[in-house]
Protein backbone atom coordinates (compact mmCIF):
# COMPACT_ATOMS: atom_id res chain seq x y z
CA UNK A 1 0.00 0.00 0.00
CA UNK A 2 1.38 3.57 -1.20
CA UNK A 3 1.61 6.05 1.60
CA UNK A 4 1.35 9.74 1.03
CA UNK A 5 4.79 11.27 1.72
CA UNK A 6 4.71 13.88 5.36
CA UNK A 7 4.39 17.62 4.18
CA UNK A 8 7.70 18.61 3.35
CA UNK A 9 9.09 15.22 2.49
CA UNK A 10 9.87 14.84 -1.39
CA UNK A 11 8.22 11.76 -2.65
CA UNK A 12 10.10 9.76 -5.23
CA UNK A 13 8.52 8.14 -8.26
CA UNK A 14 9.88 5.97 -10.54
CA UNK A 15 7.51 6.16 -13.76
CA UNK A 16 7.13 2.36 -15.85
CA UNK A 17 7.36 4.47 -19.53
CA UNK A 18 8.40 7.75 -20.52
CA UNK A 19 5.26 8.89 -21.69
CA UNK A 20 4.03 8.25 -17.45
CA UNK A 21 6.81 10.22 -16.57
CA UNK A 22 6.48 13.40 -18.71
CA UNK A 23 3.19 13.53 -17.53
CA UNK A 24 4.56 13.40 -13.94
CA UNK A 25 6.73 16.13 -14.66
CA UNK A 26 3.88 18.18 -16.63
CA UNK A 27 1.89 18.19 -13.77
CA UNK A 28 5.09 19.64 -11.31
CA UNK A 29 7.22 16.88 -10.87
CA UNK A 30 11.04 17.54 -10.81
CA UNK A 31 13.06 15.56 -13.30
CA UNK A 32 15.95 13.69 -12.01
CA UNK A 33 18.73 11.75 -13.46
CA UNK A 34 22.11 11.24 -12.59
CA UNK A 35 21.00 13.44 -9.24
CA UNK A 36 24.11 14.91 -9.19
CA UNK A 37 22.85 18.20 -9.02
CA UNK A 38 21.41 17.39 -5.08
CA UNK A 39 24.76 16.86 -4.21
CA UNK A 40 25.28 20.33 -3.85
CA UNK A 41 23.27 23.43 -2.38
CA UNK A 42 24.36 25.12 -4.91
CA UNK A 43 23.27 23.15 -7.91
CA UNK A 44 20.19 21.42 -6.18
CA UNK A 45 16.75 22.01 -8.07
CA UNK A 46 14.08 22.40 -5.92
CA UNK A 47 12.59 19.12 -5.57
CA UNK A 48 9.17 20.32 -4.69
CA UNK A 49 6.60 17.72 -3.58
CA UNK A 50 7.56 14.86 -6.38
CA UNK A 51 11.23 14.14 -7.79
CA UNK A 52 10.47 11.94 -11.16
CA UNK A 53 13.30 9.39 -11.36
CA UNK A 54 14.17 9.62 -14.99
CA UNK A 55 17.36 7.90 -15.64
CA UNK A 56 16.01 4.25 -16.68
CA UNK A 57 13.46 5.54 -19.31
CA UNK A 58 15.54 7.53 -21.42
CA UNK A 59 18.45 6.71 -24.20
CA UNK A 60 21.68 5.55 -23.42
CA UNK A 61 24.70 5.86 -25.81
CA UNK A 62 24.88 7.31 -29.67
CA UNK A 63 22.49 6.15 -32.26
CA UNK A 64 22.16 7.27 -35.77
CA UNK A 65 23.97 10.73 -34.52
CA UNK A 66 22.12 11.23 -31.43
CA UNK A 67 23.07 11.28 -28.13
CA UNK A 68 20.92 9.58 -25.65
CA UNK A 69 20.06 11.86 -22.61
CA UNK A 70 21.00 9.13 -20.09
CA UNK A 71 24.56 8.51 -21.03
CA UNK A 72 26.78 9.59 -18.68
CA UNK A 73 30.07 11.78 -19.19
CA UNK A 74 32.16 9.44 -18.58
CA UNK A 75 30.43 7.42 -21.58
CA UNK A 76 30.54 10.36 -23.65
CA UNK A 77 34.36 11.20 -23.02
CA UNK A 78 35.12 7.43 -23.80
CA UNK A 79 32.83 7.17 -27.13
CA UNK A 80 34.99 6.14 -29.97
CA UNK A 81 32.25 7.18 -31.91
CA UNK A 82 32.36 10.84 -30.44
CA UNK A 83 36.01 11.19 -30.18
CA UNK A 84 36.34 10.77 -33.93
CA UNK A 85 33.09 12.75 -34.77
CA UNK A 86 32.76 15.42 -32.21
CA UNK A 87 35.85 15.33 -30.42
CA UNK A 88 35.15 19.10 -28.73
CA UNK A 89 32.19 17.76 -27.28
CA UNK A 90 34.15 14.38 -26.11
CA UNK A 91 37.30 16.51 -24.66
CA UNK A 92 34.55 18.93 -23.01
CA UNK A 93 32.85 15.88 -21.51
CA UNK A 94 36.14 14.49 -19.87
CA UNK A 95 36.94 17.69 -18.77
CA UNK A 96 33.99 18.40 -16.74
CA UNK A 97 33.95 17.98 -12.94
CA UNK A 98 35.62 14.38 -10.94
CA UNK A 99 35.27 10.81 -12.54
CA UNK A 100 33.05 10.01 -9.55
CA UNK A 101 30.84 13.26 -10.92
CA UNK A 102 31.59 12.09 -14.60
CA UNK A 103 29.93 8.32 -13.51
CA UNK A 104 26.97 9.23 -12.80
CA UNK A 105 26.08 13.01 -14.16
CA UNK A 106 24.27 12.36 -17.63
CA UNK A 107 24.17 14.18 -20.58
CA UNK A 108 20.28 15.00 -20.77
CA UNK A 109 20.84 16.15 -16.73
CA UNK A 110 24.13 18.45 -17.80
CA UNK A 111 21.96 19.96 -20.64
CA UNK A 112 18.67 20.70 -18.71
CA UNK A 113 20.75 22.09 -15.55
CA UNK A 114 21.62 25.24 -17.90
CA UNK A 115 24.25 26.50 -15.86
CA UNK A 116 26.03 29.55 -16.47
CA UNK A 117 29.54 27.54 -15.66
CA UNK A 118 28.41 24.78 -17.90
CA UNK A 119 31.94 22.79 -19.73
CA UNK A 120 29.61 21.32 -22.36
CA UNK A 121 27.67 24.31 -23.63
CA UNK A 122 30.73 26.01 -25.95
CA UNK A 123 31.40 22.26 -27.72
CA UNK A 124 27.55 21.42 -27.79
CA UNK A 125 27.00 25.06 -29.76
CA UNK A 126 30.60 24.59 -31.94
CA UNK A 127 29.34 21.01 -32.95
CA UNK A 128 26.02 23.07 -33.52
CA UNK A 129 23.87 21.06 -31.55
CA UNK A 130 20.13 20.39 -31.41
CA UNK A 131 18.28 19.35 -28.26
CA UNK A 132 15.63 16.55 -28.40
CA UNK A 133 12.92 17.36 -25.85
CA UNK A 134 9.84 15.50 -24.93
CA UNK A 135 7.15 18.68 -24.71
CA UNK A 136 3.18 18.84 -24.22
CA UNK A 137 2.84 19.07 -28.27
CA UNK A 138 5.33 15.95 -28.81
CA UNK A 139 8.32 15.40 -29.45
CA UNK A 140 10.36 18.93 -30.50
CA UNK A 141 13.82 19.68 -31.57
CA UNK A 142 15.28 23.01 -30.36
CA UNK A 143 18.51 24.86 -30.95
CA UNK A 144 20.99 24.58 -28.51
CA UNK A 145 21.55 28.08 -28.24
CA UNK A 146 17.73 28.74 -27.90
CA UNK A 147 17.34 26.03 -24.86
CA UNK A 148 20.44 27.91 -22.99
CA UNK A 149 19.28 31.62 -23.27
CA UNK A 150 15.83 31.17 -22.80
CA UNK A 151 14.63 32.75 -19.17
CA UNK A 152 11.90 29.70 -18.55
CA UNK A 153 11.18 26.56 -20.55
CA UNK A 154 7.72 24.91 -20.08
CA UNK A 155 7.85 21.23 -18.21
CA UNK A 156 9.83 19.16 -21.09
CA UNK A 157 12.15 15.93 -20.77
CA UNK A 158 15.20 15.95 -22.85
CA UNK A 159 15.56 12.93 -24.63
CA UNK A 160 18.84 13.36 -26.50
CA UNK A 161 21.18 15.87 -28.27
CA UNK A 162 22.13 15.88 -31.85
CA UNK A 163 25.13 17.13 -33.48
CA UNK A 164 24.36 18.52 -36.91
CA UNK A 165 28.25 19.32 -37.45
CA UNK A 166 31.37 16.77 -37.00
CA UNK A 167 35.13 17.68 -37.39
CA UNK A 168 38.18 18.14 -35.82
CA UNK A 169 37.60 19.70 -32.64
CA UNK A 170 39.13 21.03 -29.28
CA UNK A 171 37.96 21.87 -25.92
CA UNK A 172 39.63 24.51 -23.33
CA UNK A 173 38.85 25.84 -19.49
CA UNK A 174 40.23 27.37 -17.04
CA UNK A 175 39.63 27.70 -13.22
CA UNK A 176 40.65 28.55 -10.89
CA UNK A 177 42.43 25.63 -8.82
CA UNK A 178 42.80 21.79 -10.21
CA UNK A 179 40.17 20.03 -9.44
CA UNK A 180 36.25 20.20 -9.26
CA UNK A 181 35.97 23.98 -9.59
CA UNK A 182 33.34 25.99 -12.07
CA UNK A 183 35.52 27.09 -15.27
CA UNK A 184 35.87 30.81 -15.15
CA UNK A 185 35.87 30.58 -18.76
CA UNK A 186 35.82 27.87 -21.85
CA UNK A 187 36.49 28.17 -25.26
CA UNK A 188 35.59 25.15 -27.99
CA UNK A 189 35.91 24.70 -31.54
CA UNK A 190 35.31 22.86 -34.76
CA UNK A 191 37.37 23.13 -38.23
CA UNK A 192 34.79 23.04 -40.55
CA UNK A 193 35.03 23.23 -44.84
CA UNK A 194 38.09 25.49 -43.46
CA UNK A 195 36.17 28.14 -41.21
CA UNK A 196 36.69 27.84 -36.98
CA UNK A 197 33.22 27.93 -35.35
CA UNK A 198 34.47 28.99 -32.06
CA UNK A 199 32.24 29.72 -28.65
CA UNK A 200 33.44 31.25 -25.19
CA UNK A 201 31.30 29.14 -22.51
CA UNK A 202 30.99 30.08 -18.73
CA UNK A 203 31.09 34.05 -19.73
CA UNK A 204 27.59 35.26 -20.35
CA UNK A 205 24.89 36.11 -18.54
CA UNK A 206 22.79 33.00 -19.51
CA UNK A 207 24.18 29.45 -20.44
CA UNK A 208 24.17 29.97 -23.79
CA UNK A 209 27.56 29.98 -25.22
CA UNK A 210 29.35 33.13 -27.34
CA UNK A 211 30.28 32.70 -30.99
CA UNK A 212 33.55 34.61 -31.13
CA UNK A 213 34.10 36.46 -34.87
CA UNK A 214 35.23 39.65 -34.67
CA UNK A 215 35.45 42.19 -31.64
CA UNK A 216 33.92 40.51 -28.16
CA UNK A 217 31.83 43.12 -26.50
CA UNK A 218 32.52 43.77 -23.03
CA UNK A 219 28.97 43.97 -22.24
CA UNK A 220 28.21 40.66 -23.51
CA UNK A 221 30.45 39.23 -20.85
CA UNK A 222 29.80 38.24 -16.66
CA UNK A 223 31.65 40.29 -14.07
CA UNK A 224 31.54 38.27 -10.92
CA UNK A 225 32.76 37.68 -7.49
CA UNK A 226 35.18 35.46 -9.14
CA UNK A 227 36.06 37.10 -12.85
CA UNK A 228 35.62 40.68 -13.93
CA UNK A 229 34.08 40.65 -17.49
CA UNK A 230 37.58 42.22 -18.68
CA UNK A 231 39.41 39.28 -17.01
CA UNK A 232 37.07 36.76 -18.70
CA UNK A 233 37.74 38.59 -22.25
CA UNK A 234 41.76 38.33 -21.97
CA UNK A 235 40.99 34.38 -20.77
CA UNK A 236 38.92 33.74 -24.21
CA UNK A 237 41.86 35.36 -25.73
CA UNK A 238 44.13 33.14 -24.66
CA UNK A 239 42.27 29.72 -23.97
CA UNK A 240 40.95 30.96 -28.23
CA UNK A 241 44.66 30.88 -29.23
CA UNK A 242 45.00 27.88 -27.62
CA UNK A 243 41.61 26.25 -29.43
CA UNK A 244 43.69 28.01 -32.78
CA UNK A 245 47.02 26.23 -32.36
CA UNK A 246 45.61 23.02 -31.91
CA UNK A 247 43.34 22.78 -34.53
CA UNK A 248 46.08 23.95 -36.98
CA UNK A 249 47.61 20.97 -35.84
CA UNK A 250 44.86 18.37 -36.19
CA UNK A 251 43.07 20.00 -38.80
C1 LIG B 1 31.08 18.47 -7.13
C2 LIG B 1 30.52 18.93 -8.46
C3 LIG B 1 31.39 19.39 -9.44
C4 LIG B 1 30.90 19.83 -10.67
N1 LIG B 1 31.78 20.29 -11.61
C5 LIG B 1 31.31 20.67 -12.81
C6 LIG B 1 32.23 21.12 -13.82
O1 LIG B 1 33.45 21.14 -13.65
N2 LIG B 1 31.71 21.51 -15.03
C7 LIG B 1 30.34 21.49 -15.27
O2 LIG B 1 29.93 21.83 -16.36
N3 LIG B 1 29.46 21.06 -14.33
C8 LIG B 1 29.93 20.67 -13.12
N4 LIG B 1 29.05 20.24 -12.15
C9 LIG B 1 27.62 20.22 -12.49
C10 LIG B 1 27.26 18.84 -12.99
O3 LIG B 1 27.96 18.58 -14.18
C11 LIG B 1 25.78 18.79 -13.24
O4 LIG B 1 25.11 19.05 -12.04
C12 LIG B 1 25.41 17.40 -13.72
O5 LIG B 1 26.08 17.19 -14.95
C13 LIG B 1 23.98 17.17 -13.87
O6 LIG B 1 23.76 15.89 -14.45
P1 LIG B 1 22.75 14.86 -13.78
O7 LIG B 1 22.45 13.79 -14.76
O8 LIG B 1 23.28 14.39 -12.47
O9 LIG B 1 21.47 15.77 -13.61
P2 LIG B 1 20.50 15.95 -12.33
O10 LIG B 1 21.30 16.42 -11.17
O11 LIG B 1 19.69 14.72 -12.16
O12 LIG B 1 19.56 17.12 -12.87
C14 LIG B 1 20.09 18.41 -13.16
C15 LIG B 1 18.92 19.33 -13.57
O13 LIG B 1 18.38 18.92 -14.83
C16 LIG B 1 17.00 18.49 -14.70
N5 LIG B 1 16.92 17.27 -15.52
C17 LIG B 1 17.65 16.13 -15.37
N6 LIG B 1 17.42 15.30 -16.39
C18 LIG B 1 16.51 15.90 -17.20
C19 LIG B 1 15.90 15.54 -18.44
N7 LIG B 1 16.18 14.40 -19.08
N8 LIG B 1 15.03 16.42 -19.00
C20 LIG B 1 14.74 17.60 -18.39
N9 LIG B 1 15.30 18.01 -17.22
C21 LIG B 1 16.18 17.16 -16.65
C22 LIG B 1 16.78 18.29 -13.20
O14 LIG B 1 15.43 18.53 -12.84
C23 LIG B 1 17.73 19.31 -12.60
O15 LIG B 1 17.15 20.61 -12.64
C24 LIG B 1 29.50 19.80 -10.92
C25 LIG B 1 28.62 19.33 -9.93
C26 LIG B 1 29.12 18.89 -8.71
C27 LIG B 1 28.16 18.41 -7.65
Amino acid sequence: MLHDPPAGVTAWLHPATRDEAFSLVADGGTPVAGGVALLSLALAPALGERAVDVAALLPVGIFDGLIGASTTLAELAADSYANAHWPAIAEAAAMTATPQVRAVATVGGTVAARLPTSDLAASLAAHDCVVHAQTAEGEREIEILDYLSRKTLPAHLVSGVRPRLSGPGAHRRFALRLGPAPALATVAGIAVNGELRLFAGAVGPTAAPIRLEGELKLDSLRSDARASAEYRRQLIGVLAADVRRVLGQRG
